[in-house]
């Protein structure tokens, strides 16, 4: 903290008699951060407001939100199902359309006290992006009029220049396009109407994570909706549903301003572990507490006025962490609404004076947190092609699905893991109750013998006893073995849980469609490849259609069994994944290939996702080294000194009133000066070599060797000082320490 910036925090009460705060940029004179940290404990002390609470009233229900349901109050039905079809078919809205949803749109908002809309958007810095504008505006005559027609629905045109592109926009090009995106429906936060829609730049290279995520959920739509017509002509849609679970910290915001590190990094860089852990595992299901259940009631009625289907709330393993979950949705409209949960939760928590941490590991020792994302497949005639059925036939469907996911997903293995690894998921992975970070799927054994019976099928035409072995005894009784079947590891990085593939390495923080797009893009090809091979044999072979596809499913898992029956490794410590070696798969040929064939992304937009995310992990290690240098110096070492002076006058006073004889009296306090003097050098000398180290690795000019220079040379830095700063937290009187300590974080609520 800087001489001239001097930040006071001061805790009132306001008339609501809620717990709020006030922060004052002024001259008066610092208050110490020790200061703070023991107001925040007393206040908190103080018996919290009980707020409102309301039980899920079925009228508010997405009352906030412009779904179909609103838009039709509003135009004709002619008009209403030109638009349906547009947005069934991803086809383009024509210009008069667009205008009619427009002035609906403006209509209902207006109605409801909205001034201002603005077109939302993912963009590759992992936050959600907002830039309001008036419906206000003047006419000709410069008198007042509200103006919202389909242009502006239709697109805005944002400056990109401050946001991530990973080289593709050019510095004389600073334009970026928003173009909405009509499947997801319009919503409003707060008094703004919300578009959601993709970020493009001016030569329309995806600039967001949405725009390829929903080319791959219209490839996969065309790939899978092929497979399903061996089975069934009436499908003629294939969705992508997904259900994540998301994990978070809730910790006093008042405690939280006392650390510089959760406030700029997101997780604490120091902290010494608490007596008391989660080693009781007291908390996990445990009661919700109080202060948390107002906050969550306030949380749920906000995510039920924009239409969030929030479904279950517990505690979690570690103390102060907890998950919500929806009920699943269609997949885009899951990502937009989880990002948006992100958006509310900080909001709400706010108000009810909390914290809410999305890091993925904001305390070290105790459970990191994941945003665990179930994926299946849904027909347009309600089937989850996931879930097994009640006849051979639909079982052969589901098992073609099955394993062509888990054939795609084990040959680009690679692929999945860099859509999942980042700075701070690196902290997570591996480590305690986390997945590990050796990616292998577990399916249960009753599924991994189906498999085997199936691999053993004859080569060519099977005969009709086999056949009907096959259907009675194998693919015939895949129910009755899942019910059965609940044997469920909870660890396993891919787990395939009865009726969906859950993909636990997502990160809390992360938009989970970078993992989908990825998913979906690889099921696809491998879906195409699969028709290709049945196809070839019922032409060439002149096979039957349920032949044929044993047939090539049988050479499926033949491909897969080495990879499937290899057992987990499970390497239990810290950044066993290097981001910026994993990163790396995004641009080798293999999957250059496979989403410029499906045409997702190009090579040019691959290469700038890769930068962006090398990018980000350079960042978030330099933010995170500079943060623990200044804390270090700035509190730890004068806080430590301090102390030092408390045990010199200590000494001193001993040796006046005993004399020479002061030695023997005073011998523990003259060991503890001495250990903090070690501890003071061993942390300043540590945060000159991590200085040194960074500018060592910020004079690499290639991303990637730069990377691979901080996660070698810096991030150990980071653990060796922390050691030596956390043995003084132990040392140095409470009184004086400035930081909120792990235990108050934990259990002061
Ligand atoms: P847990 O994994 O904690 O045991 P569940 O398996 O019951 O919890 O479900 C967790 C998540 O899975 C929820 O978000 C739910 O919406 C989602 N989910 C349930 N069924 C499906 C499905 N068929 N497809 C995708 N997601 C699903
Ligand atoms: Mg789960």
């Amino acid at each position: 903290m800087g001489k001239t910036f001097f930040l006071a925090i001061f805790i009132e009460m306001n008339e609501k008699n809620s717990k709020s705060l006030t922060l004052f940029h002024n001259s008066y004179p610092l208050l110490k951060m020790q200061t703070l940290r023991k107001q925040s404990l007393v206040k908190l002390s103080e018996s919290p407001k009980v707020f409102e609470k309301r039980n899920g009233d079925s009228e508010e229900y997405a009352s906030n939100v412009f779904n179909n349901k609103q838009l039709q109050k509003f135009i004709s039905d002619k008009s209403f199902r030109q638009i349906q079809l547009c947005i069934e078919k991803g086809t383009q809205i024509e210009a008069s359309l667009a205008d009619q949803i427009a002035s609906a749109m403006k209509s209902w908002a207006v109605s409801k006290g909205v001034t201002h809309y603005t077109h939302w958007f993912q963009p590759l810095s992992g936050t959600t992006a907002e830039k309001h504008e008036s419906f206000f505006d003047l006419d000709i005559s410069g008198d007042q009029i509200e103006k919202f027609d389909g242009d502006q629905l239709v697109q805005q045109i944002p400056n990109a220049s401050s946001f991530p592109s990973g080289g593709i926009r050019n510095t004389f090009e600073a334009r970026g396009y928003t173009a909405w995106d009509s499947s997801s429906p319009a919503f409003l936060f707060d008094k703004t109407l919300c578009i959601p829609t993709i970020f493009v730049s001016y030569t329309g290279e995806a600039l967001d994570y949405k725009t390829p995520f929903l080319k791959s959920l219209q490839k996969l739509d065309d790939a899978a909706t092929e497979i399903c017509q061996y089975f069934d002509k009436n499908i003629s849609k294939v969705t992508a549903i997904l259900g994540w679970e998301q994990e978070y910290f809730l910790i006093d915001r008042s405690l939280a301003l006392t650390r510089p590190d959760l406030i700029l990094t997101g997780r604490t860089l120091l902290g010494h572990a608490p007596s008391k852990g989660q080693e009781l595992n007291d908390h996990y299901f445990g009661s919700i507490p109080s202060r948390v259940s107002d906050f969550l009631s306030e949380l749920e009625r906000e995510c039920s006025l924009v239409g969030i289907p929030l479904k279950t709330k517990h505690n979690e393993a570690a103390p102060s962490q907890y998950e919500i979950a929806p009920v699943f949705e269609n997949a885009n409209l899951a990502v937009d609404h989880n990002t948006l949960l992100m958006d509310l939760m900080n909001k709400v928590a706010y108000k009810h004076n909390f914290q809410v941490l999305f890091h993925e590991k904001p305390f070290d020792k105790i459970n990191g947190s994941g945003k665990h994302t179930n994926w299946s497949l849904n027909t347009n005639s309600g089937i989850n092609l996931l879930s097994p059925g009640k006849t051979p036939m639909s079982n052969l469907q589901f098992l073609s699905f099955f394993i062509n996911t888990l054939a795609g997903v084990l040959n680009h293995k690679d692929l999945i893991k860099a859509s999942t690894v980042s700075a701070s998921n690196d902290l997570r992975i591996g480590v305690n109750e986390a997945p590990s970070s050796d990616l292998s799927i577990f399916i249960g054994q009753y599924l991994l013998g189906v498999l085997d019976d199936l691999e053993n099928v004859s080569k060519g035409k099977l005969s009709p006893e086999e056949k009907t072995d096959l259907k009675l005894n194998v693919i015939g009784k895949i129910p009755e073995i899942l019910l059965d079947n609940t044997d469920r590891n909870r660890t396993s990085p891919i787990a395939f849980t009865g009726n969906k593939f859950e993909f636990r390495t997502v990160g809390s923080k992360s938009n989970c469609s970078k993992l989908i797009t990825v998913l979906n893009a690889i099921v696809t090809e491998q879906l195409i490849g699969f028709k290709i091979a049945v196809d070839k044999l019922i032409e060439s072979k002149k096979m039957k259609k349920d032949d044929a596809i044993f047939n090539v499913l049988r050479e499926t898992i033949f491909s897969i069994k080495p990879e499937l029956s290899k057992k987990e490794k499970r390497i239990d410590h810290a950044n066993q994944v290097a981001t910026p070696k994993i990163l790396h798969s995004y641009i080798t040929t293999k999957s250059m290939d496979l989403f410029k064939n499906l045409e997702i992304l190009s090579e040019r937009e691959l290469m700038a996702r890769y930068q962006v995310d090398l990018e980000a992990y350079i960042s978030n290690i330099q933010i995170e080294s500079r943060t623990l240098g200044d804390m270090a110096r700035n509190h730890i070492i004068p806080t430590a000194i301090r102390y030092q002076n408390l045990l010199i006058t200590n000494i001193q006073g001993l040796k006046e009133i005993y004399g020479t004889s002061y030695k023997k009296l005073a011998s523990e306090q003259l060991i503890i000066l001495e250990q903090i003097s070690d501890h003071i050098a061993g942390i300043n000398e540590g945060v000159t070599l991590m200085i040194n180290a960074r500018k060592r690795a910020n004079a690499i000019l290639d991303f990637h060797k730069r990377a691979i220079q901080y996660a070698d040379t810096v991030i150990p830095f980071l653990s060796d000082i922390r050691y030596q700063c956390d043995k003084l937290e132990l040392t140095v009187e409470d009184n004086l320490w400035p930081l909120a300590k792990y235990r108050e974080m934990f259990f002061v609520r």
